[in-house]
């Protein structure tokens, strides 16, 4: 095994699963925070803020994760919309952490089929009338981005539809697709990258979801721990299209 200097980690399947803990990833991710190794939790949700993330780790799973270890897709959305449309009108399909954050960060909002750009997340609130603003804002010319397409939410209630299924909705009555911020696509990636400030090479990224964390970082090339602890099962292993360059049961299985 190779010596990794940052770790970029996902956070359900992979710190957690849902509601329940994983032992195993809670140590290891303390001992790297112990030992002040660089690391970032990157996630698709975009529904809470950064402070929620870290106090959800801290009071649900004992993990000392300080706001500079958290890099969410709407941090992505973030960077990308000051990269790319500064000054720019927003409608956002989204839930309240997200507004506040882009509001924080500068943007403008409104409520208008005249904005310039629609934001889309998932909004678990969401109203006819919502959608119905965002799609005549695209038809009308606007950009569309979205923080995340994942499908569903596996909850202690079943599976929940999850932001995919909105930016399905939307596409479907645009055609227009939308760029996207979160795993597997790069943005998400690129701009932890960035924020580590360690070269591709030396990091490590670690989650539980083939489809997504792993494509993510074969696309972006970055070496991959394949944990066992969600979403992909040990069965699907000899099936994967590139296979992920380490694969562990637990992180227990990994020596840092
Ligand atoms: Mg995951």
């Amino acid at each position: 095994m190779k010596k990794y200097q940052g770790y970029l980690i996902d956070l359900d399947g992979t710190t957690y699963f849902g509601k329940n803990r994983i032992p195993t990833a809670e140590k290891f991710i303390n001992t790297l925070i112990d030992e002040e190794q660089p690391l970032q939790f990157v996630t698709n949700n975009a529904t809470k803020s950064v402070q929620q993330v870290v106090d959800n780790l801290y009071n649900n799973y004992d993990i000392k994760a300080t706001k500079e270890m958290v890099y969410t897709s709407t941090l992505a959305l973030i960077d990308y919309l000051k990269n790319n449309h500064e000054g720019q009108s927003i409608f956002c399909v989204g839930e309240m952490a997200l507004k506040e954050q882009l509001i924080d960060a500068g943007f403008t909002l409104v409520e208008s089929s005249s904005a310039q750009v629609v934001v889309q997340a998932l909004n678990r609130d969401v109203h006819y009338d919502e959608l119905t603003t965002a799609i005549q804002a695209i038809l009308n010319g606007a950009h569309f981005i979205v923080t995340n397409t994942d499908r569903v939410i596996p909850t202690e209630d079943g599976f929940k539809p999850s932001s995919g299924a909105l930016t399905a909705f939307i596409k479907y009555a645009t055609q227009v697709e939308p760029i996207i911020m979160g795993k597997p696509f790069a943005p998400i990636i690129e701009g932890a990258v960035n924020k580590m400030a360690i070269p591709k090479e030396s990091l490590l990224l670690i989650g539980d979801n083939y489809e997504t964390d792993i494509t993510s970082g074969i696309n972006a090339g970055i070496d991959t721990l394949l944990v066992l602890t969600g979403v992909t099962k040990a069965q699907d292993v000899p099936n994967l299209p590139v296979p992920p360059t380490y694969v562990v049961n637990d992180l227990s299985e990994w020596e840092l």
